[in-house]
C-alpha cells in the first residue's frame, strides 16, 4: 500500500495550514507554517487562480492527511457516511474522529497520530479490557480505552501525557491520567471536532463526481 514517507511539515506547507502532524513541535514557534514558510515549489511557480474543483480537492486532501488515511479508505468512509441517515459531512468526520488511533492521540497517550497508530499496532492499547491492535477500529459510547498495564506501555504514555498536557481533551471524551484511561462519553458532534477543514466542500466534490 502506498505510504507517504517524506517530511510531514511539507504537507502542512502544501495545504498552507497547520495540520498538527508532528506532535509537540506543532505547538512550538519552530513550526514552519508559524514561521511563514511558503508552500513547496511556490517560489518557482507563477500563482494561478484556484478553481472551485481545486479548492474542494484540497479540502479532501487535508482530511486524508490529518487522519492519515489513503484514497481507497477515504472513499469507503464516504460511502458509508452517505448510506447512513443524517448529514453526510458530519457523519464522515464522526467516523474518522472515533478511529482508535485518533482517540489514543486525542487523549494524549502519544505525541502524534503517527505514533498513535504504531502504539495501537504494537498492542499497547485495550478497549474494555481487551487488546485491540487495529488502528481503524471505531470506538462507541461507553467504551473504555486504556494503556496496557506494562512498564514500557505506561512509560511511553506518561511521557506523551506530560508533553501534551497543554492540549485540551474534547468534551466527548473523559481522561483519567492516573489510570491511563479514557472513556467515550458520547459520539463527537461537529462543534467538538476542531480540524481546519470545510467538510461541505468534500461532500460537494463527491456529489459532483
Ligand atoms: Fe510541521 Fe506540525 Fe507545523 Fe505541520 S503543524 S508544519 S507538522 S510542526
Amino acid at each position: 500500500m502506498a505510504k507517504y514517507l517524506g517530511p510531514v511539515c511539507r504537507i502542512c506547507r502544501r495545504e498552507k495550514t497547520k495540520l498538527f502532524l508532528k506532535g509537540s513541535k506543532c505547538l512550538m514557534s519552530k513550526c514552519p507554517v508559524e514561521k511563514g514558510r511558503k508552500p513547496p515549489g511556490e517560489q518557482r511557480r507563477r500563482r494561478r487562480k484556484v478553481s472551485e474543483y481545486g479548492l474542494q480537492l484540497r479540502e479532501k486532501q487535508k482530511i486524508k492527511r490529518i487522519y492519515g488515511i489513503l484514497e481507497k479508505q477515504f472513499s469507503r468512509y464516504f460511502e458509508e457516511a452517505e448510506h447512513h441517515p443524517g448529514v453526510t459531512g458530519d457523519l464522515l468526520l464522526q467516523m474518522l474522529e472515533t478511529r482508535l488511533d485518533n482517540v489514543v492521540f486525542v487523549l494524549g497517550f502519544t505525541h502524534s497520530l503517527r505514533h498513535a497508530r504504531q502504539f495501537v499496532r504494537h498492542g499497547h492499547v485495550l478497549i474494555n479490557g481487551r487488546r485491540v491492535d487495529y488502528p481503524g477500529c471505531r470506538v462507541k459510547t461507553g467504551d473504555v480505552i486504556e494503556v496496557r498495564d506494562r512498564r514500557t506501555s505506561r512509560q511511553r504514555a506518561a511521557e506523551a501525557l506530560e508533553a501534551t498536557r497543554s492540549r485540551e481533551v474534547p468534551g466527548w471524551l473523559k481522561l483519567d491520567k492516573n489510570r491511563f484511561r479514557g472513556e467515550v462519553l458520547s459520539l463527537p458532534k461537529l462543534g467538538e471536532i476542531s480540524i481546519p477543514v470545510d467538510v461541505s466542500q468534500v461532500v460537494a466534490l463527491y456529489t459532483r463526481q
